[in-house]
């Protein structure tokens, strides 16, 4: 019994050892998502604006046509336009006797002709409301549209909350998470095979669609808002740096170096390797401007490092440059971890 114990042992050493590295190495934070940020891409801000003194309108214009271009997103807005959606029958939320709402929609995409599905939440009041302010609210990774009612998630509740407070909110799943599986796969297997940034294309599309039905069913909306956690926070950023008509901003728990993204450190689903060289995430940031955008962090975050103050100072640099200094906000949340926080974005939203 005793020899074969050892033999085992030996046996199994290397397998273990690997096994230990591996485990370690995973969990071991790249240089790059901890040590500031100083590269500048080639057709970031500082590079161009503040190097070779061109004007910011050209500056913002060139960079969104080389996003849409290495995203092989042109003519978003127009494509758009030509969705088909199915909408269900509101019901009242169950466990909230204040006259809370949810509404299932599915949307066919017109780039590709996947249902997305969609869920409503809002107040009684705000259902038929044709003027109401909608927000878009992203889950983060391995979280869904069912996560956004739930205290308990990552989202800690925010859906719900912003409905009581007359928001019209509009819960798109991420392709491939939750409802939303294409040809019986999860999120792993979707992914395996695509080429960096192509996931974050597919999921923009989506959101450019999910934004033409809020158009076309709340025709004079008083305000269109994007809120997102994690991977969520990734989409909003790029999202609202493509769409003009995006009033207010909020990246939760997400705003690092395209250097550290682009590692096993970030999911592959957010790599986008090919956009590293021309600019920034700030610079990415700094498309938002004058526009209202408010970047949020849990201080006990493991993704909370100097990189990503680093980043939003590079952002800040931008929005002062427009004269709009205080319409771009870090707001950091002691004793808070990697989740949202709906006592930060609530007031942001309202202002
Ligand atoms: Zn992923």
């Amino acid at each position: 019994m005793q020899t074969y114990r050892s033999s085992w042992l030996i046996d199994n050493l290397a397998r273990i050892f690997i096994s230990v590295f591996v485990f370690f190495a995973g969990c071991a934070t790249p240089r790059q998502c901890l040590t500031p940020s100083e590269r500048k891409g080639i057709l970031g801000y500082e590079m161009t604006v503040v190097d070779r003194g061109q004007s910011y309108t050209v500056w913002r214009s060139k960079l969104v046509q080389q996003m849409q271009y290495d995203l092989g997103l042109q003519n978003l807005n127009e494509t758009a336009k030509d969705l088909t959606f199915t909408l269900g029958y509101p019901e009242i939320m169950q466990g909230h006797d204040d006259g809370m709402m949810k509404t299932h929609v599915t949307i066919k995409s017109p780039f590709d002709g996947q249902m997305i599905p969609v869920l409503i939440l809002s107040s009684k009041t705000t259902l038929s409301d044709d003027r109401a302010d909608v927000v878009l609210l992203i889950h983060g990774h391995h979280e869904s549209i069912d996560d956004m009612t739930n205290v308990k998630s990552q989202m800690r509740g925010l859906g719900s909350q912003l409905a009581r407070a007359g928001f019209v909110v509009l819960a798109p799943e991420i392709r491939s998470f939750g409802e939303f599986e294409i040809n019986h796969k999860g999120h792993g297997a979707y992914i395996r095979k695509k080429a960096d940034g192509e996931f974050l294309r597919e999921v923009l599309a989506d959101m450019f669609s999910v934004t033409e039905f809020a158009k076309q069913r709340y025709k004079n909306f008083r305000s269109l808002n994007v809120v997102g956690h994690s991977l969520g926070g990734y989409i909003a950023l790029h999202f609202s740096a493509l769409n003009p008509a995006i009033q207010r901003t909020v990246i939760s728990g997400m705003f690092f170096p395209y250097a550290c993204i682009n590692t096993n450190y970030h999911h592959a689903c957010q790599h986008f390797s090919q956009f590293e060289e021309a600019a920034e995430f700030s610079d990415v940031a700094g498309l938002i401007a004058p526009r209202k955008l408010l970047v949020h962090f849990g201080r006990d975050d493991k993704y909370y490092t100097p990189a990503v103050i680093s980043i939003f100072h590079r952002a800040q640099r931008i929005y002062e440059d427009q004269g709009a200094k205080d319409a771009i906000v870090l707001e950091v949340n002691p004793g808070r971890k990697h989740e949202i926080n709906p006592e930060t974005v609530l007031p942001f939203l309202k202002n």
